[in-house]
């Protein structure tokens, strides 16, 4: 262990008393009707952090209830696009205010590092932002070339109630990457965290309130997909919902949608590539490959979990990739030095592990890590950062999300060949490539089968680009104009100029 850079437990402490989170309802605070709750217990610290009232359906019927009235009274979707601007922009201000407090509770729920917690908090603030600019950019079409009789107009108008349903991985930020366009667009809307990291979407929840939002514009309904997640996806008086999570759980909810026909936009799972050339900026690559699978302890849907090497430098990169691996410091999530954090739970770290004894059993190499991770002074669970080599593309840990600190190595001849590698895939998320050579770059760009292409870069985003997935990683964008457009539905108009129109029946 001693050639890892492990951060052992920190001076942080874990608050004594949990953080009790209740449903919003309706501009309220509420207890389930049953009186029911469920614990968080901190993946790193291995202490309850979070008491959260557990939702039943008597709950999200009154949550939905809300949203309807709230849209169809035209409490949100009858304002401005100035009026809905300036609330957004209270949010963000308001985010940025509390941005400690909310980064805190994401740490100790989701065992991710404080201060990319802070980053991203702060990313989710200029999101915020982003999406009150677009509230002022409404607006359909006119058409007035269908001949001197007709005007056409082309309306667009909120989607109406919407179902946000949010996983574990990026609370704050995932909330932050739907909620906002919908309330740009005039929608109404039913949050429900995930059961893991419910804290900062309550917190979220009051800094709403405190902006000044309407009651029933934005509820919150906390639990476990069975109840909340699933009536959320039935109930005829949702117009749509938008789910971040896993494949499985999006195909069931394509299927649960579908007996209502809701719209339905899915940003799911990703086995994304990393492509690298002999003539790439190797150390950069080398870094931008470190990053991509150690990232958020590589529980993210962008995770670089593999990466498809020429082979005349795969000896040379792994070295390099390994040696660099082994600085990253993995540990307390409360120390700002720690760059990886805790597994989400102990079963989680199990899974992760089976898939790298599996690829081992089956002829792959680990020469960096393999087992779960030991931190001095903590009681959570940890994995150590881990790469595997001599992968072949038929294997589970080169085709499935092992959603840990895992990276698989695979290699390639010919453009052609790294090609075949990165589309040999369910998944087509994102993509990358690492070439000194444009042409190279830009043929990877238009023949890779993923919704989000990075040449010599990985994971950067921008509210401004939208993000979303192909294949089986999901459907509809989020982020950018087309972000809002999820949100919008199109309305015709047709109008006949003057008193002009030849009669169907004639008498
Ligand atoms: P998950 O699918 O288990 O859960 C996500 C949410 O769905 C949770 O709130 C959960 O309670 C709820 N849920 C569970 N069953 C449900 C049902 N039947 N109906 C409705 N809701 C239900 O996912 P997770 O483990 O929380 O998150 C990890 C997954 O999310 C990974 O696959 C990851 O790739 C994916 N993800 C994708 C993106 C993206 O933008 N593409 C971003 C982050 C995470």
């Amino acid at each position: 262990m001693s050639d890892l850079n492990v951060v052992s437990i920190s001076n942080a402490r874990i608050p004594a008393d949990p953080f009790v989170a209740r449903h919003l309802i309706d501009g309220d605070w509420r207890s389930s009707t049953d009186g029911a709750t469920f614990e968080r217990v901190s993946p790193s610290h291995d202490a309850v952090v979070t008491v959260a009232c557990r939702g039943n359906l008597l709950d999200v019927d009154a949550a939905i209830s809300a949203a309807r009235r709230a849209f169809d009274e035209g409490r949100w979707s009858a304002t401005t696009g100035k009026d809905r601007a300036t609330l957004l922009l209270k949010v963000a201000d308001l985010i940025d205010r509390d941005r400690e407090r909310i980064a805190f509770h994401e740490t100790i729920e989701s065992g991710k590092p404080i201060s990319q917690a802070m980053a991203e908090i702060e990313g989710a603030a200029d999101i915020w932002r982003y999406a009150a600019s677009l509230a002022r950019t409404l607006h359909g079409e006119s058409h007035n070339s269908l001949g001197n009789d007709f005007l056409g107009l082309v309306l667009k108008e909120p989607v109406g109630v919407v179902s946000i349903i949010t996983p574990w991985n990026f609370p704050f930020l995932i909330v932050s990457q739907k909620l906002p366009f919908a309330l740009a667009a005039g929608c109404t809307a039913v949050i429900k965290p995930s059961e893991m990291t419910p804290a900062t979407t309550v917190i979220l929840g009051e800094l709403l309130l405190e902006a000044g939002i309407p009651a029933g514009v934005a509820n919150i309904v906390l639990g476990f997909g069975d109840p909340v997640g699933a009536a959320l996806t039935t109930d005829k008086r949702v117009d749509m919902v938008t789910f971040t999570g896993s494949t499985a759980v999006g195909k069931a909810i394509v299927e649960t949608a579908a007996g209502t026909l809701k719209k339905v936009s899915l940003e799911l799972g990703g086995k994304n590539p990393q492509v690298i050339f002999p003539d790439a900026e190797l150390d950069a690559a080398a870094d931008a490959v470190v990053f991509g699978v150690y990232f958020n302890a590589g529980e993210c849907c962008n995770s670089g979990s593999r990466i498809i090497v020429h082979e005349d430098i795969a000896e040379e990169f792994v070295a390099r990739t390994v040696a660099l691996s082994r600085l990253v410091p993995f540990g307390d999530p409360l120390d700002p030095s720690t760059k990886v954090g805790a597994i989400i739970t102990p079963e989680h770290n199990n899974k992760i592990d089976t898939y790298v004894q599996e690829a081992r059993a089956t002829g792959a190499s680990v020469p960096l890590g393999g087992k779960v991770l030991e931190v001095p002074g903590l009681r959570g669970q940890f994995y150590e950062p881990t790469v595997v080599t001599n992968v072949t593309g038929d294997m589970p840990i080169a085709r499935e999300e092992v959603f840990g600190p895992v990276l698989s190595v695979l290699t390639f001849k010919t453009l052609d060949e790294a090609i075949a590698l990165v589309n040999d895939a369910d998944y087509g998320l994102s993509a990358g490539v690492w070439s000194e050579n444009v042409h190279t770059c830009l043929e990877f760009a238009r023949r890779a089968h993923a919704g989000t292409i990075w040449t010599n870069t990985w994971m950067d985003g921008f509210a401004e680009l939208p993000f979303g997935g192909v294949k089986q990683s999901g459907q509809g964008r989020e982020l950018g104009k087309y972000g809002l457009d999820e949100f919008l539905e199109a309305k015709t108009v047709t109008m006949r100029i003057g008193k002009n129109r030849e009669p169907w029946v004639s008498g």
